[in-house]
């Protein structure tokens, strides 16, 4: 007599092998849309589309930079940035704010399924991320100046940076009340981070990045906020991100280790 248990690993091989397992994988609502993950697939742009189809989705990356962070650990080449230690009002340096801003605002994002990156002042070489948002706040010896601004870079090849910067800009105003100044400053748009083509430390070309300065901190208003309430400034910046972004895409079926 045959032992019934040599069966079982055959029949299990078998109904492998006739497609049992087909529905799980390749169906089409796995299969990340152009509109949720076009930022990040420069690289594979070019491929045959089969191949560039994952088996799961992978997270999509932000990346916020808490402005001045760090800044006396800035390499040669960001010598200038070493020198900047930005504005200051409300008994807080602007770094301390711009991290507390971009940690809240981390946090918002990772919960949505994002892949979240703070960086200080030096970003790491030719970094890659579907969008980066560089957080500072405006400051000016006129303390009755108020309001909110965000720039995209004067190059950039992604042809994305302007609607994330009109996006963010958007939903910051709406989170926050607080008053959109039109003007994008040459030194925004010039920002070194964006500077692909003159710093090695600086966002590779792929990366959608803007710059948003997020109120006055030497005025008494926007330290309402900037100081007062930096959750609402994050919410605002979450917004503006998640909105441009779409879905996390985050894999539901497949368990993954969390970090
Ligand atoms: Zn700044």
């Amino acid at each position: 007599m045959i032992k019934p248990a040599i069966y079982l690993p055959l029949i299990v091989l078998l109904l492998t092998v006739a497609g049992f397992n087909l529905p799980a994988r390749g169906t089409p609502s796995s299969v990340p849309s152009a509109e949720d993950g076009g930022e990040g697939l420069g690289i594979s742009a070019g491929r045959p589309a089969i191949l560039a189809e994952p088996a799961a989705p992978e997270p999509l990356q932000v990346a916020l930079q808490a402005g001045h962070w760090k800044a006396s650990e800035a390499p040669d080449e960001l010598s200038g940035v070493r020198r900047n230690g930005g504005t200051r009002g409300g008994g807080k340096y602007e770094w301390e704010v711009n991290l507390e801003i971009a940690e809240l605002a981390a946090a918002l994002l990772e919960e949505g399924g994002y892949q979240v990156e703070v960086l200080p002042a030096t970003v790491p070489q030719r970094y890659k991320a579907d969008a980066f948002v560089a957080i500072h706040a405006d400051g000016n010896n006129d303390s009755s100046l108020t309001g909110y601004r965000v720039a995209s870079p004067r190059r950039d090849v992604t042809r994305k940076a302007g609607e994330l910067a009109e996006v963010l800009a958007e939903a910051y105003g709406e989170v926050t009340g607080m008053r959109r100044l039109p003007v994008a400053t040459r030194r925004m748009r010039g920002y070194y981070a964006f500077r692909y083509n003159r710093y090695r430390h600086s966002i590779h070309p792929t990366t959608v990045g803007v710059i948003i300065e997020t109120g006055f901190l030497t005025s008494p208003t926007d330290q309402r906020i900037l100081v007062g309430n930096p959750a609402l400034a994050a919410q605002g910046i979450f917004e503006g991100v998640s909105r441009f972004l779409g879905p996390a895409e985050l894999p539901r079926l497949l368990p993954e280790p969390t970090p």
